[in-house]
């Protein structure tokens, strides 16, 4: 009977694990990788069906990485040994694109081994409380605890600055009022690779995040700054989705672009933003809506920025 209970003690703390194993990747899914172009790869959580949080950009410079964006919180230990599986080596640098959970939530992760560097504004926003999106429905806005002193980006930048490991450049350039007013877009020339974070959402309609000082004219700009600085062969990775080539990039300015003007054109004819809503972009743009950035939502950011 002891002999029994044991097995079947046993067998419940084994279908617990296996169950707590399952929980735990649907929940948060798993850390992977892939390498995007020579030297450079994306590391993300995926369920399998989906990604969580936000892309880490990791950079091999030889001797040591840099890192571009920490991911959330509780994911990033998870990204950090995915890297060092890759290449046991230092974690040089550390960039934040901008404030946001899911892009500097990961710093204390990375902190005792890298510099963690962003825009000013992105510092004195996560020093105290702060507002952002809250990511659950469209246009919903959340508080945020003051993060610990020791997780604060210790380099911060104000306009632009240029770093190098070994023989690799960054050129960490900041493009004001775009998806926050602390955008960071980190341009690696000998790689032909830029790391944009959210200044595009590949699936849909870019986010400003309103409250934080981003504008739609402001991603506009910097997209279109971007692309002239770089050419037809570099990629561009963003804070989520796949990385643009030059060709999709332009194509998304484009309907940026076409889509600011629009709403200008009506705003400017004495619409108001309910009208606009009610009536809606031209039919060519709307396949670009997202569940959590329906048109609506665009023409918001849009008309509340301009
Ligand atoms: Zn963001």
């Amino acid at each position: 009977m002891k002999k029994l209970l044991a097995r079947i003690g046993v067998i419940t703390a084994a279908l617990l694990v296996v169950l707590g194993v399952v929980g735990y990747t649907q929940i948060l899914g798993f850390t992977t990788s892939a390498e995007v172009r020579g030297k450079v790869h994306l590391v993300y959580n995926t369920s399998g069906f989906s990604r969580i949080g936000a892309n880490v950009v990791a950079i091999d410079a030889g001797d040591a990485w840099v890192v571009f964006d920490t991911h959330l919180g509780p994911l990033a230990k998870g990204a950090f040994k995915q890297i060092k599986s890759l290449k046991d080596m230092p974690v040089r640098y550390a960039f934040n694109s901008h404030w946001h959970p899911d892009h500097s939530g990961g710093n204390a992760a990375f902190t005792d081994e890298a510099e963690i560097i962003s825009h000013e504004n992105v510092r004195s926003v996560l020093a105290g409380v702060h507002e952002g999106f809250g990511l659950t429905s469209p246009g919903s806005y959340r508080e945020y605890k003051a993060v610990a002193r020791e997780a604060l980006p210790e380099t911060v930048i104000s306009d632009q600055s240029t770093f190098s490991v070994g023989a690799l450049q960054l050129d960490a350039v900041h493009y004001p009022a775009a998806h926050t007013d602390g955008d960071l877009v980190l341009f690696v020339e000998q790689l032909k690779v830029v790391a944009i974070g959210d200044l595009v959402w590949p699936e849909g309609f870019p986010f400003i995040d309103v409250h934080s000082g981003g504008t739609a004219k402001g991603v506009a700009a910097a997209l279109k700054d971007i692309l002239r600085r770089t050419d037809n062969i570099s990629l561009y990775l963003m804070g989520h989705g796949d990385p643009f080539t030059a060709a999709q990039l332009r194509d998304y300015l484009n309907m940026v672009e076409q889509t600011i003007e629009y709403v200008e054109n009506e705003k400017t004819s004495g619409k108001t933003l309910e009208e606009v809503q009610a009536q809606g972009l031209p039919e060519k743009w709307r396949e670009w809506q997202t569940k959590l950035n329906p048109q609506e939502e665009w023409i918001r950011m849009i008309y509340e920025t301009l």
